[in-house]
């Protein structure tokens, strides 16, 4: 099963992909982790990155593109994958599109997390980012998953916050990309529904992000169960 998930920043995409990955098994591709990843290593890649991260800005595509698709060619990724984060503008969702009906295969499903752009803000400006495992949930806005103490409320680990996610400017800049619905984000999904609406792939499926974690994750699991995954 191969699917995008789409989310506007703050809107809980990172916490349903950890479970789609475990319940599924298959790998969860985040280009921002993979990004991040890459500064704290110190990598030319992570250099390139970085003054674009910090502004909130994309990396240009001629780095992007090449990084995922390559990595959508690794051996784990044979029985499928959960892109997150990947395609973010119109001209990342043709490449991807295009690369795969070169490679002969098809996008399944489409996840799209629904939630407006102040909801997403305040929750990413609470978003608390656990040292020992990313995939903790812990929000000091959101009731549901806030932390004890500031400390993990999964493992109980140290809690830091993402300095793009304290900076204000650096959000808007990241919510203005995503709700571009010009050549965007939002133009990116627009495509693949077009897509669907014609091919009949891929299955389009539409989550309320405004409401709470364990309700999503229901919805979630529902309808990847219509299509035939449980
Ligand atoms: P995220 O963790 O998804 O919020 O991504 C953090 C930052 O990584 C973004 O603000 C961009 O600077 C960069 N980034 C992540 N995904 C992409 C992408 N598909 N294209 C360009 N830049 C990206």
């Amino acid at each position: 099963m191969n699917i995008v998930f789409f989310g506007p920043n703050g809107s809980g995409k990172g916490t349903q992909g950890a479970i789609i990955k475990d319940r599924y098994k298959i790998p969860h591709i985040e280009t921002g982790v993979i990004f991040r990843g890459n500064i704290s290593m110190g990598t030319e890649l992570g250099e390139k990155a970085r003054t674009y991260i910090d502004r909130g800005e994309l990396v240009p595509d001629e780095v992007t593109i090449p990084l995922v698709l390559d990595r959508l060619r690794e051996a784990d990724c044979r029985n499928g994958w959960l892109l997150d984060g990947f395609p973010r503008n119109i001209s990342q969702a043709i490449r991807l599109d295009v690369a795969l009906r070169q490679e002969g295969l098809d996008l399944d499903a489409l996840i799209e997390i629904v939630l407006g752009r102040e909801a997403a803000k305040k929750r990413i400006m609470g978003r608390r980012i656990c040292v020992n495992d990313n995939n903790h949930p812990n929000n000091i806005n959101i009731e549901a998953i806030r932390p004890d103490d500031d400390r993990c409320r999964i493992c109980g680990a140290e809690l830091r916050t993402r300095d793009d996610d304290q900076d204000e400017a650096a959000i808007d800049q990241r919510h203005d990309i995503y709700y571009n619905k010009e050549d965007g984000t939002l133009a990116a999904i627009q495509y693949f529904k077009d897509l669907s609406h014609k091919r009949g792939t891929p299955a389009i499926l539409e989550l309320d992000g405004g409401n709470r974690v364990e309700e999503v994750t229901r919805e979630l699991i529902g309808k990847l169960g219509n299509l035939g995954l449980k």
